[in-house]
Formats: C-alpha cells, sequence, structure tokens
C-alpha cells in the first residue's frame, strides 16, 4: 500500500472522511502526539488499528470526539451514567485539550475498543487539524499514537511515516505537536479522580480545580499502586538502542554513545549531544523528548545516555515516559558510567 503524506486543508480533510468511511485508517495531528485514527464505533476498522500497530487488544484505545459535551456523549450512546460529578467540570475547564477521561462505556463502543472494559476513555483534542477532521466525520475516532507497538509516539509526521509507511494509506500532516507526550488519564474509581498516566495536565492544576487531592497511580511512582488498567505497560515508548536514565548530569561524553542534555550552558556540545530544553522550561523538554529520543536513536548507538529531569509539576510525566522507554539507568562511579539494566516487569 502506498502511503500518501497530506498537509491539512478542507480537500485533504475529505479525503482522510472517505478513506475513514470506508472502514480504513488516517493518522492525524493532535496536541500531544499524532494519532491512528479510525472510526471508533466500527469493530472492523478498529481491528485494523491493532493490526497496523501490532498492538495486543488486551490494550484499550482513547474515543476522540469534536464537542466538549458530556451530555452529548451520552447521548451518543458513547458514554453512560453514572458520570462522576468531577469529570463534567473537568471536561469543562481542560477540553478541548490533552485529557483523557474514563467513564462508563456507553451502549455504542465496541469491546474491541475498550478491550472489554466496561470503560471508556474518551478525550477532545485541542489541535485545529484534528477538530476539523472531527467535526467533518461527525463520529468518535479511535486513535492510539501513530506508531508500531511499544514503540516512541510521532510528534511529526515523517515520524508517523517512519513508523508506519505502506501500512496506512494518508497520514495527514498539522506540523509538530505542541505538547509532544500523551495525553492525562484521569479516572475515577470510588468517584476519586486519580490519574493513570501523568501529562501535561497536572496532577497539581487537577487537584487545584476540585478542591481534592488528584492522587498519581502509575508505575513509575515507587509508592504507588499497582496498574489499574490495562494498557500501563513498564516497556513503552521505546528506542531501539538500549535508553539509560542518569542518576546525574551527564557532563563527559562518550564515543559511540548518543546523549540527551537536559539543559546546557555550553556555547558549543558535540553532534551526540542534544538539549531537552535550551530555555530550561519543562513544557519546552515534553515538546522535545520524542523528537530527540529518535534522532539519537537513529544513529543506532551503543547506549542514550539521558539526563535527570529536575523537579517541576511536568516532572512526574516526563519520568513516567523516560522510566518505560529505558532499560535501566546510569550511575557515575569511579569517572565512568556503570550501566545497570532493570528488571522488566
Ligand atoms: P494510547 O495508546 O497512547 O492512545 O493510550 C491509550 C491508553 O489509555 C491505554 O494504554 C490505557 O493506559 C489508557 N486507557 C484507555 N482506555 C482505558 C480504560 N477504559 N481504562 C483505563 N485506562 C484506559
Ligand atoms: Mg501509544
Amino acid at each position: 500500500m502506498k502511503t500518501r503524506v497530506l498537509p491539512i486543508s478542507p480537500a485533504s480533510i475529505q479525503e482522510a472522511c472517505h478513506i475513514l468511511r470506508q472502514g480504513d485508517l488516517v493518522a492525524f495531528p493532535t496536541e500531544t502526539v499524532y494519532g491512528l485514527g479510525a472510526l471508533g464505533l466500527l469493530p472492523s476498522a478498529v481491528q485494523k488499528i491493532f493490526e497496523a500497530k501490532g498492538r495486543p487488544s488486551t490494550d484499550p484505545l482513547i474515543l476522540h470526539m469534536s464537542s466538549t459535551d458530556l451530555a452529548q456523549a451520552r447521548a451518543n450512546g458513547v458514554i453512560s451514567d453514572p458520570i462522576p460529578q468531577e469529570s463534567q467540570l473537568l471536561a469543562k475547564t481542560f477540553w478541548p485539550g490533552p485529557l483523557t477521561l474514563i467513564l462508563p462505556r456507553g451502549t455504542k463502543v465496541p469491546h474491541e475498543v475498550t478491550a472489554g472494559l466496561e470503560t471508556v476513555a474518551v478525550r477532545c483534542p485541542s489541535h485545529l487539524g484534528a477538530q476539523q477532521l472531527l467535526a467533518a466525520i461527525g463520529a468518535p475516532l479511535a486513535a492510539p499514537s501513530a506508531n508500531r507497538f511499544g514503540r516512541i509516539s510521532p510528534t511529526d509526521a515523517s515520524a508517523v511515516l517512519q513508523e508506519l509507511d505502506g501500512k496506512i494509506p494518508l497520514i495527514l500532516d498539522g506540523g509538530s505537536c505542541l505538547n509532544g507526550i500523551e495525553s492525562t488519564v484521569v479516572s475515577f474509581p470510588q468517584n476519586q479522580p486519580t490519574i493513570l498516566r501523568p501529562g501535561v495536565i497536572t496532577a497539581q492544576a487537577i487537584s487545584q480545580l476540585l478542591g481534592n487531592e488528584c492522587r498519581i497511580s502509575c508505575h513509575t511512582q515507587p509508592q504507588g499502586t499497582p496498574a489499574s488498567s490495562p494498557g500501563m505497560l513498564a516497556s513503552h515508548y521505546a528506542p531501539r538502542s538500549p535508553l539509560y536514565s542518569c542518576q546525574e548530569p551527564i557532563k563527559t561524553f562518550l564515543p559511540n554513545f548518543q546523549h540527551i542534555l537536559f539543559f546546557s550552558s555550553q556555547e558549543s556540545k558535540p553532534d551526540h549531544a542534544h538539549i531537552l530544553s535550551p530555555n530550561q522550561r519543562p513544557e519546552e523538554a515534553a515538546q522535545n523528548l520524542y523528537r530527540l529520543l529518535r534522532i539519537a536513536d537513529a544513529q543506532s548507538p551503543q547506549a542514550i545516555l539521558i539526563d535527570p529531569i529536575p523537579p517541576s509539576d511536568l516532572a512526574p510525566a516526563l519520568q513516567d515516559r523516560i522510566f518505560r522507554a529505558s532499560t535501566g539507568s546510569a550511575i557515575w562511579q569511579g569517572g565512568s558510567w556503570t550501566l545497570q539494566a532493570r528488571d522488566k516487569t
């Protein structure tokens, strides 16, 4: 199959709708990462997502909607009662935007989307291209990140092409993703808002809005409870070369290694060193993380070393992605790095 890449325009949106209505796949930009979209209420189309990605069917998908109105999603059979009150406030405040809500599954949602769960993940993206596509298709799109399963999420159209060339008919090109990491996922066990996947909308922002502490519950929280949903795999978003997260900032560069620094004040740096945030802003680091992992990985180094992430409200989201992408940690000992693989369970 030939994969075409078209810039977003009224004509390419129409073309995308035509392909989607035939039950085929279209990759499209969102503010988080590029999504691999299919009609979310059509089981045969959803099935194609799992095939193209090589994704296990036990990993549930997020439904993307054009409207921020939960009452409308309920009327359309996407979600059902009881809808937690906090979810309404979260949708009203953060939608359209990089927040996914886990709510009771509506009658129209196929089991293929939810991996058999009685809950469904929904979100309304803010990217203009995504909005235009969702408005034109007039139905929810199931859309996981547009990469082969377990690999680095794509944050521009060329990265999608690297991942899925020949496997899908169309990629809509809407430039680089603003946020650069996947959405914050919030669920409501026993009506208690809980973050299953940290993202750009932080625990602090959610807690402040709700006037109630919102916990993060995922693998990377050392004191955290075990994963409460499928799909929260410890190994994910991974480059091909082994990635090691350094326990202290990188000061020396090794031949045959690639190095990802959080920031550097040095004027010149070697070609095998990359800077996550030239302006020392965590949002900028999130925007660049996957792009730099891809660039480093493309050199097929012996290993990639990445700096520690300085504390901030966004640090848990960055640390989560780095942890899942990594093979282990690097400890500076006796003038060299000791690489320590971690148990991947
Ligand atoms: P992605 O593959 O990046 O689109 O992310 C989808 C992720 O959302 C999954 O891997 C899960 O972690 C989470 N998710 C989706 N649906 C559910 C659900 N019903 N319950 C809990 N988590 C979910
Ligand atoms: Mg993904």
